[in-house]
């Protein structure tokens, strides 16, 4: 860890929850290159703009903050957009450049894609992000190196390892907790699950939230805050308004894009209304002052 000071346990503010937000077009979907090339982005209509803003309302009505885990791509087209978030006192975070696969890069290739996340993020908010989401949950268990190259670069945490089949592993710890590595220590912060004879099912985000009837993860958070654990959620701008040409997409992909989609927003609501909420880095104990940690003397090697 930064100055080498060993991570704390979770806190007095453990009971509150963390909300995070993966700041990125309708478009960017992973593994449909042939229906959505990279080439074709920029000719498509962007509402990522639009998008959040619905978002961004509804935190401003409930006086909460949260992370906002930034695409380069988005932050490139619409710095006004990432300054303002941040402005808006939202903890500013990192999704990769190009919504890439992280186990699909090498490490070297990572490496420049969180450099040059962090060069252009701290040009636009004038402090360096902390913490860093992959694409997709794509570091797991192919690509553990991943967790070292975040460490080396300055980063306190990451929020990219699932404890979920298919994408990660039911393996991977459900809860926060502190990685050792060579390059320092990085806390994981998986997204929330709900542990069930049939496996764990993703009720912290996606179509897994959005088509679990509210009272169970209302239940589910409430037993976690009694013991202190926080519940992480995330979301994106596209489940709060237009997604084009997704009518193309196999069918695996329009599931997780559009099921239940009609719930979003409630149950958004019914979270903010019901729990309490603060970005992933205060909830850590990593809500660093403003300018403390300027790109330029960030310990990027
Ligand atoms: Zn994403």
């Amino acid at each position: 860890m930064r100055n080498g000071k060993h991570p704390q346990p979770l806190g007095g503010v453990a009971t509150a929850n963390m909300l995070s937000v993966d700041l990125e077009d309708w478009f960017h979907i992973c593994e449909v290159e042939e229906v959505l090339p990279r080439r074709a982005w920029d000719h498509l209509p962007s509402t990522v703009v639009a998008d959040t803003e619905v978002l961004l309302e509804l935190f401003r009505k409930f006086h909460v903050h949260a992370t906002f885990f930034v695409l380069g791509y988005v932050a490139a087209r619409y710095p006004d957009l990432v300054c303002r978030i941040h402005g808006m006192g939202h903890e500013i975070g990192y999704h990769g450049w190009d919504h890439e696969l992280v186990y699909r890069l090498t490490p070297h290739a990572f490496r420049h894609i969180l450099r040059q996340g962090v060069e252009c993020i701290s040009g636009i908010t004038g402090s360096r992000p902390i913490g860093f989401r992959a694409p997709q949950w794509s570091i797991n268990d192919l690509n553990p190196w991943a967790l070292e190259v975040l460490a080396e670069e300055g980063f306190l945490y990451d929020s990219s390892m699932a404890p979920l089949k298919f994408i990660g592993s039911e393996s991977y710890p459900r809860r926060p907790h502190a990685l050792k590595l060579p390059g320092g220590h990085l806390w994981e912060v998986p997204p929330l699950v709900l542990k069930t004879p049939l496996g764990n099912y993703p009720i912290g985000g996606g179509w897994g939230l959005r088509c679990m009837p509210y009272p169970i993860i209302r239940h589910r958070v409430s037993r976690l805050n009694q013991r202190n654990l926080p519940a992480l959620f995330y979301f994106h701008p596209k489940e709060f308004g237009y997604q084009g040409a997704i009518h193309n997409l196999p069918f695996i992909k329009r599931f997780v894009l559009r099921a239940g989609i009609w719930n979003t927003r409630e149950h958004l609501a019914r979270l903010l209304a019901d729990f309490k909420f603060v970005p992933i880095g205060a909830s850590l104990g990593l809500d660093l002052p403003e300018g403390m940690l300027p790109y330029n003397q960030a310990s990027v090697r």
